[in-house]
């Protein structure tokens, strides 16, 4: 079996970190949530006075960006947790303020170019499962097995919610949909590495899947290619 790596891009909320963070625990490799250290230089943003008026400023994040520093670390539960400047914010990076100011940030050239360098540096040429926006396309587009998903709107939206309710969120579904489609126009219109499915990659549709199923097919692909089979 050779070490792969299994870039898992997609739209938000398609639960693709959760089977993605399966898959990589069942075959002991590493997984890496691209999107939480996008939400982590967020949370920065926002604590550091980096938006105003509903705005980002560019340019004093940018000034910014040497002071971020993030790393994962294993809670108890062998889950990876991201840590801004070395305080855990796993919790912090979730709330829907940072939601609404992740994609405007994740514009920002600079922003991607540290992050993508992070990222890229994470393989070190052990097995890993990636999941983001811009994994197949960018940051590894040599990767053996590429997988694109997505479901309809409404269903991402519907499942998010019910997510953010079980937290005690007080959250609308219309104010999550409006959150869920918005991040995925700027995502999939902004200049730098848009979300685009990459030519190579495998679609999988989840809108009508559970996760057992999903984790199936994506353990099957995963072995193939392990196994130099494609
Ligand atoms: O995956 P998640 O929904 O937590 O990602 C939050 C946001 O981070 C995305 O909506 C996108 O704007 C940004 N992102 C990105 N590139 C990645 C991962 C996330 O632009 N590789």
């Amino acid at each position: 079996m050779r070490n792969i790596t299994i870039a898992i891009d997609g739209h938000s909320s398609t639960g693709k970190s959760t089977v993605a963070k399966q898959l990589a625990d069942y075959i002991g490799y590493l997984y890496v949530d691209t999107g939480a250290m996008y939400r982590a230089v967020t949370l920065f943003a926002l604590r550091e006075g980096c938006v105003s008026e509903e705005k980002v400023d560019e340019k004093r994040l940018v000034s910014l960006l040497s002071d971020i520093s993030l790393y994962f670390e294993k809670n108890t539960d062998g889950k990876a947790e991201i840590f801004l400047n070395g305080e855990n914010v796993e919790k912090d990076i979730r709330t829907l303020e940072v939601s609404e100011y992740v994609s405007p940030v994740a514009t920002i050239s600079e922003v991607r170019r540290k992050l993508v360098e992070q990222q890229r540096a994470m393989r070190k040429g052990q097995g890993i499962v990636m999941d983001g926006r811009d994994i197949g396309t960018v940051v590894f587009p040599n990767a053996e097995l590429k997988v694109f998903m997505t479901a309809t709107a409404e269903v991402r939206a519907q499942r998010r919610y019910e997510e953010l309710q079980e937290r005690g969120d007080s959250i609308t579904y219309e104010e999550v949909l409006e959150n869920v489609t918005e991040r995925d126009r700027i995502d999939s219109t902004r200049e730098d590495s848009p979300l685009k499915q990459a030519k190579d990659a495998l679609v999988i549709d989840n809108s009508e899947m559970n996760l057992e199923d999903q984790f199936h097919i994506l353990l099957q692909l995963a072995k193939d290619r392990m196994a130099g089979r494609i």
